[in-house]
């Protein structure tokens, strides 16, 4: 690009998205250019991927597997990762879950890119063999009010990171609550039954799915059994996050 180009395309993106951190709004310094400051940066809630289940949570040493893995009667997912960790509850101080939040409620599609980078950071270890990635779907009228589903645009932008096609592999054609809305795991199992259904694509051997958040793994199990009908036989999935209320969870209360 020509300097003067430069200076221009620029000038374009400031109007619409002025340079400040999208965490704590502190202008960054002109000819700066990023998503987070450098204080936000330092801060935000990363999950330590060096030990962690094949469902994505850390295990201490000396652990293989955490109890809700051990206590599964069926294996859906070869492996799930999340990058971080997410808080529910309105916290300006939890950098990653105000990024999410400020993305998917306040319609920042412009910071897509930077949790693909997450994606991209947590998911690595499961490039290789993946296929085809897709996305946990929303409902048509509900994707028309927000104006985007979160998850396919997460899935895009990693898509062109990793160069792996992008499917519509699910739709969902029953309205329902939000998974955390929800306590017990009856409520969330019911509230996610039948949720979805296959949609016209050609499957590969093995397939990622995407979401924002992992609550409590029963949206992304209800996607991946549906997908296993399909043909495929390696589910994998990845998030920007994960609840942390899972970890203080009983296992027999798992929405599975
Ligand atoms: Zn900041
Ligand atoms: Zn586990």
């Amino acid at each position: 690009m020509s300097a003067l180009r430069e200076r221009v395309f620029y000038a374009v993106l400031d109007l619409f998205y002025p340079p400040h951190c999208a965490v704590c709004s502190t202008p960054f310094s002109e000819g700066e250019r990023a998503f987070l400051c450098a204080d936000c940066d330092g801060k935000i809630e990363r999950i330590d991927q060096r030990h962690v289940c094949r469902c994505g949570c850390p295990l201490p040493e000396g652990l293989d597997l955490c109890p809700w893995c051990a206590a599964e009667s069926e294996r859906v997912f070869e492996q799930i990762r999340s990058f971080g960790w997410y808080e529910e509850r309105e916290d300006p101080d939890h950098v990653l879950s105000t990024l999410i939040k400020t993305f998917k409620y306040g319609g920042e599609r412009a910071l897509a890119p930077l949790l693909a980078q997450y994606l991209d950071e947590a998911g690595r270890p499961l490039r290789p063999q993946i296929e085809q990635i897709t996305f946990v779907p929303m409902r048509p009228k509900a994707e028309r009010e927000r104006g985007f589903n979160q998850a396919e645009l997460l899935a895009r932008e990693l898509g062109k990171l990793w160069g792996i096609p992008v499917v519509r592999a699910l739709e969902k054609i029953k309205d329902t609550q939000p998974q955390a809305s929800l306590s017990h795991h009856e409520a969330r199992r019911e509230n996610i039954r039948g949720a979805f259904r296959l949609a016209k694509f050609t499957p590969c051997a093995s397939i990622l799915i995407v979401d924002d958040v992992y609550t409590t793994g029963a949206t992304l199990t209800e996607c991946a059994r549906l997908l296993k009908e399909s043909g495929i036989s390696q589910l994998y999935g990845l998030t920007v996050a994960r609840a942390t209320q899972k970890i203080y969870e009983d296992p027999k209360h798992r929405a599975q």
